[in-house]
C-alpha cells in the first residue's frame, strides 16, 4: 500500500524558514574584539541569507558546485550555512588550523569556486590562493585591505557590499533531499583528508536528534554557546538545531580562550554550550584561579571529540551546578552519534559509570561491535571490538569513493574500539590505530590517559605504544605538569598501581612542555609515535 503523506523534502530551506517565520525574534549573538555583543535575530540572518543567495547567482554559483567558507563561529558564517545549501549549492566548511598544503588539497578536491572568508584569515586565504585553481570569486567580511588577495581573473568583494541592496527574500529552489547540502573533510590523522558530503535530509535529521529531549533537550528557551567551530564536523548541529528549536546562539568568533569564553558565558547568559573536553579543562583553570566567576547559566555542556574525564564531569556538577554530557561521535556521524544520559532510576553509582561512557546510540543510529575475523561481539560490556554503525546521517561513501575499506556491506567501520553493555552503552577503549598491543594483549591507551589526568599535578596525559624487545609494544606516558605542580614518574606509577591491571602500567615516562595536538585539538599520537622512534623524546624508565 502506498502511503498517503505529502511528498515533501527535508532541505536545510526548510530549517531556514521554519527557523525565520517560527522563531523570527531569536537571535544569534556574536563576540566583537572590543567585548561586545552583536546582535541579529533569525528574521534579520533570512534576510540576509537570501541577499547572499542573490550574490552567489549573479556571480555565478550554479548547480551544486562549492562554496567554501574560512570562518570562526559568527553571524556571517550562519548566513552561509543558510545560503549556500539552500539554493542547491553546497557548503564546503575549511579549517584555518590545517596547514597550507593541506588546506590547498581539499580547496582543490573539493572543486571550491567561491570561498568566504572572514577579514581576520584572509592572510591564511591570500598564501594560499595562488593554488587554489577553481576559486573564481572570494568574499570577505570585516573592514579589511582586499588588495593583497586581488589578482588577475579574481573577484574579490566585501561580504556587506556582496550582499547591499540584493532582494530579501529568495525563491530557494525544492531540492532532492538526498542531494548534497554541506561538505566536511575528515582531519587526516591516517592519509589524505577524506571528504563526506552531508545531504539536506540527513542534516535535518541529525538535527532534529539533536534537538531531541534525550539528545541535547533544546527548546526555544535555549541559548546555545557553539564553541566547537562551525568548521569541525557540522559544528556538531548546534546551528540548524537553533533554527529548528528557535534557540539563540552565541558565538565566540575567534576568542577561544577561557577568559573570554567565561566572560561570554556571565554576559550572554548561554543555557547549553558545546565545546571537546580541553576547552572545558581550560575553563575550569580559569574558574579555579579566578573564583567569582559566573557559569549558572549554563544547564547542559555537550562534549566529546575525545574521551571525557569522569573527574572534570564531577567537579563541573558539584562545584558550578553545570553539567557535561559525553557525547560521541565523529565527521562521517554527522557527528551525533551517541550520548551519555543514564536513566535516573539507576543508583549514583552507575550513574557516573554511564556518564562516563560514550553514551548510547541516539534514534536513527545503530552500532554493533565487530571482531578481527568480522564476527559479531556479544554487547555483555566486556567482549572488545570495533564499533561500527549505519543510519541516515551516517557517512556510505567517501567524496570521490576513497577508501572503500571503511565500509563493511552498509555499515561504517569507526576505528574505535570498545565495549558495549545490554543497552548498548558504549565504553571506548582506543582508535584501532593507537591500540597498545603487549604481549598479545590490549591496554586501553584511554583508560590510562583518562586515569592520569585525574591527578591533581597532570595538566595533559596521552599514553602512546612503543616497540618492545619482550613485549612487541609497551605503553608510554606523555606528561604535562601543571604549572609549578612536581610530580615523579614513580609516584604517577603509585597512583595508576590498583586502577588498573599490574601489567598495564607503564614504566616509560616521558615530560613535555606541550603535548603536540591535531587541528581539531586532539593528541597527535601520530606525531608523538614519530618523535619517539626519532629519539626526540626525553624517557625515563622505572
Ligand atoms: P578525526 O577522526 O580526524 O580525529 P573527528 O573529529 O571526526 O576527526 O574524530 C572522530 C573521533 O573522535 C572518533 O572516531 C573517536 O575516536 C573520537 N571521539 C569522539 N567523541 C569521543 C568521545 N566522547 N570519547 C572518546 N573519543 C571520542
Amino acid at each position: 500500500m502506498q502511503s498517503t503523506m505529502m511528498n515533501v523534502p527535508l532541505t536545510t530551506a526548510a530549517i531556514l524558514r521554519h527557523g525565520s517565520r517560527v522563531h523570527p525574534t531569536a537571535r544569534v549573538r556574536t563576540m566583537q574584539p572590543d567585548g561586545s555583543v552583536k546582535v541579529g535575530t533569525f528574521a534579520d540572518v533570512a534576510r540576509r541569507s537570501a541577499q547572499l543567495a542573490h550574490a552567489l547567482r549573479d556571480c555565478g554559483v550554479t548547480g551544486d558546485e562549492r562554496v567554501a567558507t574560512l570562518m570562526w563561529n559568527n553571524q556571517e558564517h550562519v548566513e552561509a550555512y543558510c545560503a549556500v545549501p539552500s539554493m542547491g549549492a553546497v557548503l564546503h566548511t575549511l579549517n584555518p588550523r590545517l596547514t597550507p598544503e593541506q588546506l590547498i588539497y581539499i580547496a582543490n578536491h573539493a572543486d571550491d569556486r567561491v570561498v568566504i572568508v572572514d577579514g581576520t584569515l584572509a592572510p591564511l586565504l591570500g598564501a594560499v590562493l595562488p593554488h587554489l585553481a577553481g576559486v573564481r570569486t572570494v568574499v570577505v567580511t570585516g573592514a579589511v585591505d582586499l588588495a593583497p588577495l586581488q589578482r588577475e581573473g579574481l573577484n574579490v568583494v566585501a561580504y556587506e557590499e556582496f550582499i547591499a541592496g540584493r532582494p530579501e527574500t529568495f525563491d530557494w529552489p525544492e531540492l532532492d533531499e538526498f542531494s548534497a547540502a554541506a561538505m566536511c573533510y575528515t582531519s587526516g590523522t591516517t592519509g589524505n583528508p577524506k571528504g563526506v558530503a552531508y545531504s539536506h535530509r540527513s542534516t535535518y535529521l541529525h538535527s532534529m536528534a539533536a534537538c531531541a529531549a534525550d539528545g541535547l533537550s533544546v527548546t526555544g528557551d535555549d541559548a546555545i554557546l557553539a564553541i566547537v567551530p562551525m568548521f569541525h564536523a557540522n559544528a556538531w548541529g548546534l546551528v540548524y538545531a537553533a533554527l529548528i528549536a528557535g534557540a539563540d546562539l552565541v558565538m565566540p568568533d575567534r576568542f577561544l580562550q577561557a577568559e573570554p569564553l567565561v566572560r561570554l558565558i556571565a554576559s550572554e547568559r548561554p543555557t547549553i554550550a558545546g565545546a571537546v573536553p580541553t576547552i572545558w579543562n581550560d575553563v575550569l583553570h580559569y574558574l579555579e584561579a579566578n573564583p567569582g566567576s559566573d557559569i549558572s547559566s549554563l544547564g547542559l555542556v555537550a562534549c566529546g571529540g575525545s574521551a571525557v574525564p569522569l573527574h572534570l564531569m564531577q567537579i563541573f556538577q558539584e562545584k558550578y551546578g553545570v553539567q557535561i554530557v559525553q557525547a560521541w561521535g565523529m565527521t562521517e556521524t554527522s557527528p551525533l552519534a551517541a550520548i551519555a544520559r543514564p536513566p535516573a532510576s539507576v543508583s549514583e553509582e552507575e550513574h557516573w559509570t554511564l556518564r562516563a561512557s560514550q553514551g548510547r546510540p541516539v534514534a536513527g543510529v545503530e552500532l554493533r561491535l565487530v571482531d578481527d575475523e568480522g564476527n559479531e561481539v556479544p554487547h555483555d560490556g566486556e567482549s572488545v571490538g570495533e564499533i561500527q554503525v549505519r543510519g541516515p546521517w551516517i557517512t556510505g561513501a567517501y567524496v570521490g569513493g576513497e577508501e572503500t575499506d571503511k565500509f563493511d556491506n552498509g555499515w561504517l567501520r569507526t576505528g574505535d574500539v570498545g565495549r558495549m553493555d545490554d543497552r548498548s552503552f558504549i565504553t571506548l577503549t582506543d582508535r584501532t590505530k593507537d591500540v597498545i598491543k603487549s604481549g598479545g594483549e590490549w591496554i586501553s591507551s584511554v583508560e590510562l590517559e583518562l586515569l592520569l589526568a585525574g591527578h591533581p599535578a597532570v595538566l595533559e596525559a596521552t599514553v602512546i605504544g612503543v616497540p618492545d624487545e619482550k613485549w612487541q609494544e609497551r605503553p608510554l606516558a606523555v606528561i604535562v605538569t601543571r604549572e609549578g605542580a612536581d610530580v615523579t614518574p614513580s609516584q604517577l606509577r603509585d597512583f595508576l598501581d590498583g586502577k588498573v591491571a599490574k601489567w598495564w602500567l607503564p614504566e616509560r615516562w616521558c615530560f613535555v612542555p606541550e603535548v603536540p595536538k591535531t587541528s581539531v585539538g586532539k593528541f597527535d599520537k601520530k606525531v608523538l609515535r614519530a618523535q619517539h622512534a626519532a629519539g626526540a623524546l626525553t624517557v625515563v624508565d622505572i
